[in-house]
């Protein structure tokens, strides 16, 4: 949970970010609880079952998507900020 409030303090991630983040590690919990009750792997308190690591991976997997499009989508939306100033000083159409 500590990485994810270091994601919440970073300026490109949005609360819509955390939001999606917050649904999908709440429904994987409630999802690996129900799974555990019924596997006799996981419930042997060692390392998840396979499928179970391999949904784990899934959430892992749309995070670090989610991190590099937010990041890329908000330096480009700040890029083009910038240019608008630049067109602005110089008298352009912005
Ligand atoms: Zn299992």
């Amino acid at each position: 949970m500590g990485r994810v409030s270091t994601l919440a303090a970073q300026l490109w991630w949005t609360a819509a970010d955390e939001a999606e983040l917050d649904l999908l590690v709440h429904e994987f919990v409630k999802t690996a609880f129900r799974h555990r009750e019924a596997c006799a792997i996981c419930r042997a308190g060692g390392p998840w079952c396979r499928p179970l690591s391999e949904a784990f991976e899934v959430v892992l997997d749309w995070r670090a998507g989610r991190v590099l499009r937010s990041k890329a989508d908000w330096l480009r939306a700040r890029q083009e900020a910038a240019g608008r100033s630049v067109a602005a000083t110089r008298g352009g159409l912005f």
